[in-house]
């Protein structure tokens, strides 16, 4: 088929049509159960009625004006987040990319203004994925996300992540900030411990760096809580978010603490879209869910069970090993006998969608509105699917 978007995908032959809840319906009638949630984006499923709502309300009042005039849902949004987290000012984008190139300019402009212009180097983690700008290209380093696009910006040192001794070997005069996952989403779901977390406080301390959490996959109540730091019990200085914050539509935000957001004035940075109307009404209607009451919670019991689940799986099938994550960010890995992208593609025709990541790991990213039973009506599929990979 050929296809006027430029090359940059390899799409399953598959559209959607509608979906409800945790299910997808493609245009040929087919019924899938939805455990990618289009990236771990869909945080309330499809068409939650909230959410279409407050879309559809906005809609016919007014999409779009700029922030050349007060937005107050994107008010309203802001001193949701600051109330509800470490932060005191929100920055708005209409992606995670520009939520992190967001932090990167207030990690550089927090040392100029504090008159220490010349700390602009940011560490950064093996394996990581800050997104696919240049500068966040450079800051993960990934050389296929590189390849054919050098050179990249200079001022990232990578480590290897979870290690502190690496880490602290490699501030200098120069370094300005540490960036680092709480969990590596599309690295794999590599987690570290919270201890390690706390470490990377103190050293920011101790060398006067600012900590930035990219939270873009792991924030907005994905692992249970509303910011996956909250479980490492730490203060970031500043945190990026996106994916699930708009449950669909696309928005993103850079969330900064008192020190990190004095650095910023008027003229700093813009965005046209970034916090519109519209956006901020998704943003505003997903919060209503994931701020009320029990839901976080519910999160964190349905994780459980789901990874009790992928435990159970991995001690049927001989190719799958360790399970990871926290809350429905999860993940499980197989071994060398079987691709990872081959066990989703076999989970995808029996009408399971899952999501493939590094280290030959297949996410499973259910909407945060899942129950029980709809996680083992996913599960049911996904061990039939393991069964036909002949493990
Ligand atoms: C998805 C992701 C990004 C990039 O977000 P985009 O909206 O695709 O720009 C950045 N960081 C992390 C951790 C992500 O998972």
């Amino acid at each position: 088929m050929t296809s006027a978007i430029m090359p940059t995908y390899a799409p399953a032959d598959i559209a959607f049509e509608h979906g409800e809840g945790v299910y997808l319906y493609s245009t040929d009638g087919k019924k899938y159960v939805d455990f990618g949630s289009g990236i771990a984006v869909s945080a309330l499923g499809h068409s939650h009625p909230h959410l279409v709502a407050a879309i559809q309300e906005q809609a016919g009042k007014v999409m779009h004006y700029s922030n050349l005039y007060r937005i107050p849902g994107q008010e309203t949004l802001a001193q949701r987040l600051v109330d509800n987290s470490f932060a005191s000012s929100v920055f708005c984008t209409n992606s995670g990319a520009e939520a992190v190139e967001c932090g990167l300019k207030i990690v550089r402009r927090y040392h100029d203004v504090n008159g220490n212009p010349d700390k602009y180097r940011v560490i950064t983690c093996t394996g990581s994925f800050h997104g696919r700008t240049l500068a966040t290209l450079s800051a993960a380093k990934n050389e296929k996300h590189m390849d054919g696009f050098t050179p990249m910006l200079d001022g990232f040192d990578q480590v290897p992540f979870g290690n502190l001794n690496e880490l602290r070997a490699a501030v200098t005069e120069e370094t300005a900030a540490i960036l680092v996952e709480p969990i590596q989403g599309e690295g794999g779901i590599t987690y570290a411990e919270p201890e390690y977390f706390k470490r990377l406080r103190d050293t920011a301390d101790e060398f006067g760096l600012l900590l930035f959490l990219d939270e873009v996959q792991t924030g907005i109540g994905r692992t249970g809580k509303l910011f996956a730091h909250e479980w490492a019990d730490i203060q970031p200085d500043v945190v990026a978010a996106a994916k699930g914050l708009g449950g669909g539509f696309p928005v993103g935000a850079c969330l900064a603490n008192e020190k990190a957001t004095a650095a910023m004035a008027p003229g700093t940075h813009g965005s046209t879209f970034g916090g519109n109307p519209m956006a901020s009404a998704a943003a505003n209607a997903v919060l209503d869910i994931v701020l009320g009451d029990g839901f976080l919670e519910n999160v964190q019991k349905t994780g459980a069970y789901l990874r009790t689940k992928l435990e159970e799986l991995s001690a049927k099938h001989a190719f799958l090993g360790d399970v990871r994550g926290q809350g429905l960010l999860t993940g499980i890995v197989c071994d060398d006998s079987v691709v990872n992208l081959d066990l989703v593609k076999a989970a995808e025709n029996i009408g399971l969608l899952t999501v493939p990541a590094g280290a030959n790991v297949v996410r499973v990213l259910p909407p945060l509105i899942v129950t029980e039973a709809e996680i083992d009506e996913g599960m049911a599929i996904l061990d039939q699917a393991c069964g036909e990979m002949g493990g």
